[in-house]
């Protein structure tokens, strides 16, 4: 039976095809539908348009169900009730999360909050499993988390000096595109784990950043955006972080104090004060925050948070303070990651961010958000590392742009991305770019399949 568990918060219906395990879902991918309505209004089915996007056989989890079918249109529908009298739009595209071998796990739909999905839910009822949200507890950290069970103080004193407990635990880095998650993270880490570009949602994969010290480990978890602007971008913001929150032990909040804050940062700080974790709230910018004074009011406003801090990730400033304050509120524990460990992207992961960093920061608005960068071959030649590399855009004249007249800007993004690259692995390389055009890459299964989406495959 297909499950369905249900946000109040976040107006979003979850429904269940298959089980998911820790850390399997590996790709997101989404599609247009619409909620079937009974004549009271009731929701009696979703109908969700996987055709172009989803290849029946991505569907197997979902159509082992009674309650799923797939018309040749590629409609998939799932019923609650026979009845069906009207459609309603899905404000919002459906986002279907989809397992290592492609399959869909699940799929989650959104609705605006005059759609009230609360007061339809009374076919769904049977199948639900779970509600989070509004007058509810909130949910408790799952159990599949990494968190190991934490010793008391006094058994882990017993402990041998190896697996003596620290301060341990996740951090989440929350807040709007922009406001210098990424850079924080890399400030703390002293190398790149996260790519930082002037232009928004950069961030695809959930980097976590891990910071060793002899007394504690800090697990950086900066969200995602994985989604893109035209489809509602505040929204899905929204969603990653409300998806961090539950595993985190304290959670940065964190805003650009150069600017007031706008609506997304309301809705952020709504749902991280919900979460009723310890929240610092991280105030940015404030090498070029001049009416910061003026701004802070109204970002303190937003809370109460349990502490504040004016930062500049990128000039260091106050990021000690910040750190002791995080520190002092973790957990103690054992180590849940090696010590030599910063990130848990691979080194091709990393290697692949990159590269689409410098492609990112060479090229105008239209290229970026297309792009996809595969790495083909790693072998290593003598001194050198040969690293080839693809780099997947979506149209022809995307290509023209990163290539360059003459291949100059291939060449300057080849050589920026070598330069670091060579800094990260710590050896001499080759590497060898290679633009490709992949037309709509982004509604291919089979290409996401192949691209970034699917590179912790290709772990080394
Ligand atoms: P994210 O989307 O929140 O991860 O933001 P990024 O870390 O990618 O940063 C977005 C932009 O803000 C980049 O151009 C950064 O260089 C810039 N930035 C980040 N932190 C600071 C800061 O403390 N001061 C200033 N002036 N710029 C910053
Ligand atoms: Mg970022």
């Amino acid at each position: 039976m297909i499950e369905v568990t249900f946000d109040r918060d976040a107006r979003a219906l979850y429904c269940y095809f298959a089980e998911i395990q820790e850390g399997e879902d590996a790709t997101q991918i989404e599609c247009d539908g619409s909620f079937l309505l009974d004549a009271a209004g009731q929701i009696s089915g979703l109908r969700l348009a996987t055709g172009g996007v989803l290849l029946p056989e991505a569907l197997r989890y979902a159509l082992s169900h009674p309650q799923a079918e797939l018309d040749e249109q590629g409609d998939l529908t799932i019923r609650f009730a026979a009845e069906q009298a009207s459609a309603e739009p899905l404000p919002y595209p459906a986002i279907f999360d989809l397992a290592r071998n492609g399959a869909a796990l699940g799929v989650e739909v959104i609705a605006e909050p005059e759609f009230a999905i609360g007061e339809r839910l009374a076919h769904i009822e049977p199948l639900l499993v779970e509600v989070y949200g509004g007058d509810e507890e909130p949910p408790p950290a799952p159990e599949a988390q990494a968190h190991a069970p934490r010793p008391t103080p006094e058994a882990a004193a017993a402990l041998p000096a190896q697996v003596q407990p620290v301060r341990v635990g996740f951090v989440a880095l929350l807040g709007r595109p922009n406001v210098g998650k990424s850079t924080l993270l890399n400030a703390y880490l002293g190398r790149k784990v996260s790519i930082v570009s002037p232009k928004p949602q950069t961030t695809r994969l959930p980097v976590r950043g891990i910071l060793n010290r002899d007394d504690a480990q800090v697990i950086f978890v900066d969200t995602p955006g994985l989604h893109e602007p035209k489809s509602g971008l505040g929204e899905f913001m929204v969603q990653a972080a409300r998806r961090a929150i539950p595993d985190s032990d304290v959670l940065c909040f964190m805003v650009d104090a150069s600017v007031p804050p706008g609506p997304l940062d309301e809705r952020i700080a709504e749902l991280v004060k919900r979460a009723r974790k310890p929240t610092i709230l991280v105030l940015n910018k404030i090498d070029r925050a001049r009416r910061a004074d003026v701004y802070l009011q109204q970002y303190r406003a937003l809370g109460p948070w349990e502490w504040e801090v004016a930062v500049s990730a990128l000039t260091g400033e106050g990021l000690g303070t910040l750190l002791e304050e995080i520190v002092k509120r973790l957990p103690l524990g054992p180590r849940l990651f090696p010590v030599d460990q910063v990130t848990d992207l691979s080194l091709r992961e990393q290697v692949a961010e990159l590269i689409r960093e410098k492609v990112l920061l060479n090229t105008q608005e239209e290229v970026p958000h297309g792009v996809a960068i595969e790495i083909e071959e790693w072998e290593q030649r003598g001194a050198r590392l040969y690293i080839r590399a693809t780099v997947n855009v979506e149209r022809e004249s995307h290509k023209a742009i990163v290539i360059g007249e003459h291949g100059r800007m291939l060449k300057k993004i080849g050589a920026a991305a070598r330069f670091e690259i060579e800094r990260l692995l710590e050896q001499p390389v080759y590497l060898d770019l290679w633009v490709k055009v992949r037309k709509d890459w982004r509604r291919d299964p089979a290409s996401l399949r192949w691209l970034g989406y699917d590179i912790r495959n290709l772990k080394s």
